[in-house]
């Protein structure tokens, strides 16, 4: 009989990409999935290592998946937390078979062994022209992993839409990200590696309905492959527009996430715009200008509600998210309250608030000015208290309207304005039965409740 796998994922939807791509290595193994991690031969844990709380939270789930494998369960640590502190942590986990860093194998020999870490092979910038230069500013250069999974296949989605990574690092260098330090500068696919894999996705019976395209910075998508820097050469259409016109031409919906929002050009919008799916999603984590400089990142707050105002007088119904950073070293009450002014300003559908954590190695971890964690909760209460009011409010203005709704599961689904996993959800009511999976149905929108809607059927033939 086959051995069988569990794959826990933690982190965002990078790391899902990443997850799946195991699977296909794992399933091409011989090994097939596990419907409990309980029942598991391997049991598989990809990691987070973003901020404090996640690599906690990736720690408690590896010790509580260790209590309840089955005897003889071999469990094995990768992602981001075995790619920083690979051999830190297979000598604080004792209850780990193997610690696989990026790009080495994730199957551990089937005797009991010693907890092993598989260390890292690595070497210097691929790129031509590049060698082993520097990356992040003053930080040393960053290492690349021996290998992407990138380009490994991944079985077809069993949802009607998909996570499509369509690059690996960044060459960008905000003073409290430690991800070009050890995910290395970016390196992205071709469009047709990536055209190939969205053609892949589809399973036999269903065809794919939304891809959502993720990468570190997304918009400098192919720039590495065309003379670097973070933006375009002079007259060149961005390699990202082109990639979002050709992956259009296959999917009915395709979504953007982790937008700088320097890159938000007029052509990038217009891209965005003709896809029929106006949700912009810009990596912005603060509007203070000092603060902003501090953290090494381009642009501030009006900038970014005149782009806002842009984009909306282009499209009325274009749907906004952004994450913050609450507490980043200097953060006086000046800015604090500047950034609740643009909230409210703003008007984002969706927002995330995420207290500083100094990492390792990054800049911002040796400024000065750290403000205390009892102020950092309190001001992101007061920001989330804030957005829940805005998000509220502008679900109940959908109240009366049609909408178009992807539908993810029976009696549920997603318009435009929510990405999938990230945002609220459609609760789908009405005589019709809710609409076969993966189909795009008319509902009018009866009712909001939180974040999520509740929309009753249009059945087809009728007009409202
Ligand atoms: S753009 Fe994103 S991934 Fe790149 S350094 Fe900045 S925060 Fe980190």
């Amino acid at each position: 009989m086959p051995e069988r796998y569990w794959l826990e994922t933690l982190g965002c939807p990078k790391n899902q990409v990443d997850s799946e791509k195991l699977a296909g290595t794992l399933v091409a193994g011989g090994l097939e999935p596990a419907d409990d991690p309980s029942r598991a031969d391997v049991v598989v844990v990809n990691t987070c290592a973003f901020i404090e709380a996640a690599r906690q939270e990736s720690v408690d789930t590896v010790l509580a998946l260790a209590d309840g494998a089955k005897p003889g369960a071999r469990l094995v640590v990768t992602g981001c937390m075995a790619e920083r502190y690979g051999d830190e942590l297979a000598r604080a986990l004792p209850e780990v078979d193997l610690v696989a860093p990026f790009g080495t194998p994730v199957l551990p020999p089937p005797a009991p062994s010693p907890v092993a870490f598989l260390g890292t092979a690595r070497r210097g910038d691929p790129r031509p022209g590049r060698g082993a230069g520097t990356v992040g500013g003053a930080e040393p250069a960053a290492p690349v992993p021996s290998f992407d999974l990138l380009e490994l296949p991944r079985p077809p989605t069993r949802a009607p839409w998909a996570y499509v990574k369509v690059a690996e690092g960044c060459d960008r260098s905000c003073g409290f990200c430690a991800i070009p330090s050890f995910r290395g500068p970016q390196r992205s696919r071709t469009a047709d590696a990536v055209l190939a894999e969205v053609d892949g996705l589809a399973s036999g019976d269903r065809p794919l309905a939304e891809v959502v395209l993720v990468a570190q910075d997304l918009a400098s998508f192919g720039l590495d492959r065309s003379g670097g820097g973070t933006r375009p050469q002079r007259g060149a259409v961005r390699p990202l527009v082109e990639l979002v016109r050709r992956v259009a031409d296959r999917v009915p919906w395709v979504r953007l996430l982790y937008l700088y929002p320097s890159s938000l050009d007029d052509e990038l919008v217009d891209a965005v715009l003709a896809t029929g799916v106006p949700y912009f999603d810009l990596s912005l984590q603060h509007v203070s200008r000092p603060l902003l400089h501090r953290m090494r990142r381009w642009g501030e707050g009006d900038r970014f509600l005149d782009r806002i105002a842009a984009v909306r007088s282009a499209e009325r119904g274009a749907a906004f998210r952004s994450s913050f950073i609450v507490g980043y070293p200097g953060e006086t009450e000046e800015d604090h309250d500047r950034l609740l002014a643009w909230l409210a300003e703003a008007r984002l559908d969706w927002a995330g608030f995420f207290p500083f954590s100094p990492e390792d190695g990054t800049p911002a971890a040796g400024l000065d000015g750290r403000v205390p964690d009892e102020l950092v909760r309190e001001r992101i209460d007061e920001c989330t208290e804030l957005q829940d009011a805005i998000t509220a409010t502008r679900r109940d203005e959908l109240i009366g309207s049609t909408v178009q709704v992807l539908v993810d599961e029976p009696g549920r689904g997603r318009t435009y304005r929510e990405a999938p996993e990230i945002d609220g959800v459609v609760e789908l009511v009405g005589a019709a039965g809710g609409g076969a999976v993966g189909e795009v149905v008319s509902a009018e929108v009866v009712a909001a409740e939180g974040s999520d809607l509740v929309a009753e059927l249009v059945p087809c033939g009728v007009a409202r």
